[in-house]
């Protein structure tokens, strides 16, 4: 059975302290109150990390992740940070191509299918987004979009690589806007990621990938989205800085 995630983002957000405050409030309630085997995934900016690695110990429903890292091993790379360095504290997650560091900081899928050899290699899990402008949904071209994203950004991983991968689906359009794709639009979609995952390797594999779905995604619209066969879960944005309704999509998928 494939893991049941949700995973917050919660970007360029909270100074040291409210992001600890943060994460305690959300460990707490997922130890009173998560009852099935979902995941918590928290993904903070990398001043937070090595303590929210720290005050996780004890909680194995709480995981922490990172929102990037560089494609290099170590080098002359002012300001960044490497997949060895987040390995290194206990971070066990990456968020790699979410549309803001598509768009902001132009990283192509050539450059993310690098970025998810270093992340792999280093032990990490990338949590790999894709998704399409609205632009290129009303031009109808976005299951092609997503096709070139999976193939260039991904399928050139070994099938053994491939099942340490988390796909995120996000409608670029969703992101942030309130405007949260329907549960049949984000349906289509992830079945259709997952047949091309099942072409490329084979159904077992496609069988056992988590697909989360990412969009203004919040505890009222969760349920519906989270009870479509091909949805495993979701990367919330704006929602996990709010410990009660993060903890509250994660419940969704209580026992
Ligand atoms: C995101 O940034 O990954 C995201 C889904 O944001 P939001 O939930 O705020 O739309």
């Amino acid at each position: 059975m494939r893991k049941k995630i949700v995973a917050g983002n919660w970007k360029m957000n909270l100074d040291y302290s409210e992001g600890l405050a943060l994460f305690s409030e959300i460990t707490n309630m997922v130890k009173d109150e998560v009852t099935g085997k979902q995941q918590a995934v928290v993904c903070s900016p990398f001043i937070h990390l090595h303590s929210l690695v720290q005050m996780a110990k004890g909680y194995d429903k709480v995981s922490v992740g990172a929102q990037n890292a560089h494609q290099a091993e170590s080098g002359a790379y002012t300001g960044e940070v490497s997949a060895k360095m987040l390995k290194s504290i206990g971070v066990e997650y990456v968020i790699l191509g979410h549309s803001e560091r598509r768009q902001y900081f132009h990283e192509s899928n050539e450059l993310l299918a690098k970025k998810t050899d270093t992340a792999l290699a280093n032990g990490l899990k990338p949590i790999f987004c894709i998704g399409e402008t609205l632009e290129e949904r009303n031009s109808e071209i976005h299951f092609q979009v997503i096709k070139d994203q999976l193939v260039e950004g991904l399928f050139h991983l070994s099938a053994e690589q491939f099942t340490k991968i988390v796909i995120a689906y996000e409608p670029v359009w969703a992101i942030g806007t309130g405007l949260t794709a329907t549960a049949d639009q984000a349906q289509e979609i992830h079945a259709f990621i997952r047949a091309e995952i099942a072409a490329k390797y084979d159904q077992q594999i496609a069988n056992d990938t988590t697909i989360l779905y990412g969009g203004s995604c919040n505890p009222k619209n969760a349920p519906e989205l989270f009870a479509q066969p091909d949805i495993d879960g979701g990367l919330i944005g704006g929602a996990s800085l709010k410990s009660r309704d993060f903890v509250d999509i994660l419940k969704v998928f209580n026992a």
